[in-house]
């Protein structure tokens, strides 16, 4: 195994560097004042200071399950397993399913790629078209493995949304096989035009749903969860209780004390969504105008917007000189099975400013 290349080059570069590498929240959208409000508020609740259960407070299972339900996925706290992170939740599945075969998007989320290794799980990369994976690749590997980790939502890396059409589709795979979905939706709320209808909510029974509040609220908190069917959750708590006993009880009471104020948590959503839109668009008529050989499309949501150059070039080895001008972005290859160097890029669009994207682009178009 190695270690993460996004998470090395984070460690490597300095202040001067403009950095589209890492998956990095805008810092001036978290809600700063808010946050504080609600953690002096949970800090008068006694309860905070213990050792809480292993599946979570239940205050905050149910507010997450109300969400679910509010958008027709009818779900209960029990429904709903806290988890260190979106990060933890995929740990506890693949060691829950170590050694098997899986089945993955290709490109897809080097930490969950990374998780499946240390957890000797084979994965089996399909092709992601512009709505989605390959329908008949997915089937062919699908009727081996029946498992499968997806992130149909503004996919990290390559922005992809799956159409509705491949939802249904996809779904009817799954249930044919009657095999398990993992799907991975961090970024199903940062939308710039509709909620997508989640994939599990067609599989109730067949599914993993994760979720995070690293994206929408701030990831330091390390809060995420996974929503699955009461029993398939019960066979995962022995693997949550060994690994640290429960999530941070500190972390968990202050977001229950944010999300009692629903309608507040709506607004800065909508804050979040119309700031990236705007980073997003942005940063792709930059493209076009200062790199128009990089192809991409604008993305709809999420916070990646993802290109190539076409095979000619290896933007492996263009990182390597883009990092002595002190701009850095994340290779396409990194987010294959095989590493093998490709024409492609993702972009993070979020964490710089208007300036920066600018600035940047010019930059690599210069090491180009
Ligand atoms: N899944 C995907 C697709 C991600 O991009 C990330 C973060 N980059 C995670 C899971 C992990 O997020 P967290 O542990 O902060 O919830």
């Amino acid at each position: 195994m190695k270690r993460s290349f996004i998470r090395e080059i984070l460690e490597a570069i300095d202040e001067e560097t403009i950095s589209f590498a890492g998956g990095l929240p805008s810092e001036k959208l978290f809600p700063a004042e808010d946050i504080k409000i609600a953690t002096l508020k949970a800090m008068e609740n006694p309860k905070i200071y213990q050792y809480g259960i292993s599946n979570g407070i239940n205050e905050l299972r149910t507010q997450i399950a109300a969400r679910y339900t509010k958008e027709g996925f009818p779900t209960t706290k029990d429904n709903v397993l806290i988890t260190t992170g979106s990060q933890q939740a995929m740990y506890i599945l693949a060691k829950y399913f170590e050694d098997k075969d899986i089945t993955i998007e290709e490109p897809s989320y080097l930490g969950a790629m990374n998780i499946f290794r240390l957890n000797h799980l084979k994965m089996e990369g399909v092709k992601l078209e512009n709505d989605g994976v390959n329908v008949e690749a997915f089937e062919n590997s699908f009727k081996n493995t029946k498992l499968t980790y997806l992130i149909p939502d503004f996919q990290n890396p390559s922005a992809t949304t799956y159409s509705d059409e491949k939802r249904e589709k996809i779904a009817d795979i799954i249930k044919k096989y009657d095999g398990i979905l993992i799907e991975d939706s961090p970024y199903g709320e940062l939308f710039f035009d509709k909620k997508n209808v989640s994939m599990s909510s067609k599989l109730p029974k067949n599914s993993f749903h994760l979720g995070s509040f690293s994206k929408t609220l701030v990831p330091s908190l390390r809060i995420g969860w996974i929503r699955a069917d009461e029993e398939l959750l019960k066979s995962l708590m022995i693997i949550k209780e060994s690994i640290d006993l429960h999530s941070c009880g500190i972390s968990q009471y202050i977001l229950t004390e944010y999300l009692k104020d629903e309608k507040k948590y709506e607004k800065h959503l909508q804050d979040i969504r119309d700031d990236y839109e705007k980073k997003a668009n942005f940063f792709s008529e930059q493209l076009n105008l200062i790199m128009p050989e990089f192809k991409h499309e604008k993305p709809k949501g999420g916070m990646f917007l993802y290109g190539t150059f076409g095979d000619g070039i290896d933007t492996f080895a263009l990182v390597q000189e883009c990092l002595k001008k002190k701009v850095v972005y994340v290779p396409g290859n990194q987010f294959y099975i095989d590493k093998i160097p490709n024409g492609e890029i993702r972009f993070n669009y979020t964490h710089s400013t208007f300036e920066q994207i600018e600035k940047g682009i010019k930059l690599i178009k210069s090491c180009l």
